[in-house]
């Protein structure tokens, strides 16, 4: 047909989803992301729904510097439990997020003199936390985990459950 340049290799199947997925959308991560959902979490590609934005579930907790964003992130994972019926929530954020590094996005106040001064590892972590307490309150009917990826000296990620 013309103008068709691709086309997919089998045809399109629902596998069905009761897993939402909240994480990072940096390149470099994602191939350890599927990696670990697959291996560790046992869920195979097509059977949960994927979130992927800058910083990962951190979007949650933006209500005072970017309501906006908070706002609209409780929308989407709203939208997709509901419509979806999904009954597990999976977030995961990864060391050295460029998200962290950002002043526009965590002021410089925050970083330097936030609760008490922090690694933004230690900063990640205790937000992801703070993300689960949230999504418990938004969504109470649904399980909700935390993981945090971080890289080791030789060069592998690691995952630990929050
Ligand atoms: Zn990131």
């Amino acid at each position: 047909m013309e103008g068709i340049a691709f086309r997919s290799g089998t045809p399109y199947t629902d596998k069905g989803s009761t897993v939402l997925v909240v994480s990072c959308s940096n390149n470099a991560f994602l191939p350890y992301l599927r990696e670990f959902l697959e291996k560790e979490l046992v869920l195979a590609e097509g059977t949960y729904d994927l979130l992927l934005v800058p910083g990962g579930p951190q979007f949650l907790l933006l209500t005072e510097y970017l309501p906006k964003f908070a706002w609209v992130g409780r929308k989407w994972i709203t939208f997709l439990v509901e419509r979806h019926g999904l009954n597990r929530i999976v977030v995961v954020s990864h060391d050295d997020c460029v998200w962290y590094q950002d002043e526009r996005l965590i002021p410089a106040f925050v970083l330097k003199f936030g609760h008490d001064p922090m690694s933004l590892a230690e900063r990640q972590k205790r937000d992801l936390v703070e993300v689960v307490s949230s999504l418990r309150e938004l969504l109470p009917a649904t399980s909700v985990e935390a993981w945090f990826a971080e890289k080791g000296a030789d060069g592998f990620l690691t995952f630990s459950r929050r």
